[in-house]
């Protein structure tokens, strides 16, 4: 599956769902906002991608929205993984956390 951006027609590398490997490049990409790619990062694992690595990004309208993975992370359940990890979270930061979520 590969995803248009834009309307240039142009298919970006990340959005086709395949694993690509970390390119320099990738390294300072602003990923999810973060400069020089602080936020560039397995979702799951927490795993900082280093050149070489083998990553996907994954369309996901589960949990709170698409993601990263590590090789090691992917696989078949990987969203549903990535969904039990959110609630999880979600779980353990009600009550007292409210502040921080707002979502309680
Ligand atoms: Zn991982």
């Amino acid at each position: 599956m590969t995803q248009q951006i834009g309307d240039g027609g142009e298919v970006m590398g990340f959005t086709d769902q395949q694993p690509h490997t970390v390119t320099a490049k990738d390294l300072v990409t602003p990923w999810g906002g973060g400069k020089n790619g602080k936020y560039f990062r397995c979702y799951l694992c927490g795993h900082k991608f280093k050149l070489g690595d083998v990553f996907r990004w994954v369309f996901s309208n589960r949990g709170p929205g698409n993601f990263m993975v590590c090789e090691s992370c992917d696989g078949e359940d990987v969203i549903d993984r990535w969904a039990a990890l959110y609630e999880e979270f979600k779980a353990s930061s009600t009550g007292r956390f409210w502040r921080f979520t707002r979502d309680d």
